[in-house]
């Protein structure tokens, strides 16, 4: 599969047909596998014979979807998982041992600071959060025991643009692997192991599915890495159920169309409110605007397909906004060919203390927006009637 293009893999990598010759994927909804004799039995179970054994570690739908994903990835090999955190957890867990160090940037997915800078903390792995953009707090915050550099780009919801090649740089000095979490651009938009990160991890609840079916996630990078999070996840089992791999696997098939037709959505969005009075500011990479809006061009197909705004008269009028859609569905998620809204401050960013929120830039006007698939003019005239009040 090798010779083949990023949109042909997308619909054809990783297909290994049954015997009745299906077109489409087959979904394995199996949890175990019969072998032919004792023997088979025997060697399968001690690795001398390839082939499935128990679908906590192994299922054909799921390899499918791993095989795809890291196609398009160009990763050498992948590992599913039943969700975004527990792919996040399993590199963590496989990679690290006590006494070890992690420096991650601010702006994280709220459950990754949660994870990283807390529960880890617990058996004794630490995190230092450097702000994203700054590439020497990267380097300052390197120890002896610094094994991992976790990073996220664009960040949500101000939409920072993280400099993989720099931080890879910074990381390998320190002799520590880079991970990237593309949840928010997917390879079709970045392609972060060709920028020199060492290991990508997903939340394929987002994009990866793109409609908002299942949960999912995946580890995909250098071999030497899955490996290790896959003795991981065979021990622990945060397996990615059969369906689900098969939900996603389909999902994959339209990735990079979507991908561009909501980036394309997100950008005509994005140049609009800038227009429009009673918007500060927008933060979209896509716009001249954005002060990483090079380095995003560069890095990047397109800006993506989430932006966040400004709204004079913070949180009574970013509310205002809000409640007055009648078709932009009022949820915290994103990802999906329908678009959302949300009031970061008093929903994913809640629980973050009003110093912090003010210190990470998350006004109480601030509002993001994960653009599907509907029409711009549709999208524009349920903003304009928020925004006219
Ligand atoms: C949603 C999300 C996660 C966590 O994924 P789940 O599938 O919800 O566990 C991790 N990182 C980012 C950037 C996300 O948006």
């Amino acid at each position: 599969m090798d010779e083949f293009d990023f949109d042909t893999l997308a619909v054809r990598a990783g297909i290994e047909r049954s015997q009745f010759n299906e077109h489409s994927e087959a979904l394995y909804l199996t949890s175990s596998f019969v072998f032919k004799s004792a023997a088979q039995a025997a060697a399968r179970f001690s690795g001398e014979e390839e082939g499935n054994v128990y679908a906590r570690f192994s299922n054909p739908t799921v390899t499918a979807m791993q095989t795809r994903l890291a196609a398009l990835e160009g990763a050498e090999a992948c590992v599913a998982t039943a969700s975004g955190m527990s792919a996040i957890l399993s590199l963590v867990m496989a990679t690290l041992q006590a006494g070890d160090h992690i420096v991650a940037s601010n702006g994280l997915f709220g459950a990754t600071q949660q994870l990283l800078g807390g529960i880890m903390s617990k058996f004794g792995i630490e995190t230092t959060f450097v702000p994203a953009t700054d590439i020497a707090a990267y380097r300052a915050a390197v120890r002896p025991r610094t094994r991992l550099f976790f990073i996220e780009t664009p960040s949500n919801p101000l939409t920072e643009v993280v400099d993989i090649a720099a931080v890879a740089a910074v990381a390998h000095e320190a002799g520590a692997l880079l991970a990237v979490d593309n949840c928010f651009c997917t390879p079709a938009l970045q392609r972060p192991l060709a920028l020199g990160a060492d290991v990508v991890v997903h939340s394929a609840t987002k994009y990866l599915d793109g409609q908002g079916r299942v949960l999912g996630g995946a580890v995909a990078g250098a071999r030497a890495v899955t490996d290790e999070v896959f003795k991981f996840l065979r021990t622990a089992g945060p397996t990615l159920s059969p369906f689900n791999a098969w939900v996603i696997l389909k999902g994959l098939e339209t990735l990079r169309v979507r991908m561009e037709a909501q980036s394309a959505t997100a950008l005509e969005l994005a140049r609009w409110l800038e227009q429009q009075p009673g918007v500060a500011r927008v933060y979209y990479p896509g716009l001249p605007s954005h002060p990483q809006h090079e380095l995003a061009m560069r890095q990047q197909k397109t800006g993506g397909a989430i932006l966040a705004f400004d709204v004079e008269g913070g949180r009574d009028a970013a509310w205002r906004v809000v409640d007055a859609t009648r078709m932009i569905s009022i949820t915290a998620n994103l990802g999906d060919t329908k678009t959302t809204i949300t009031h970061p401050a008093t929903t994913t960013h809640g629980r973050v203390s009003a110093e912090a929120r003010k210190a990470a830039g998350i006004g109480d006007g601030l509002l993001r927006v994960a653009v599907g698939l509907e029409s711009i003019e549709d999208l524009k005239a349920d903003l304009a009637r928020g925004l006219a009040t």
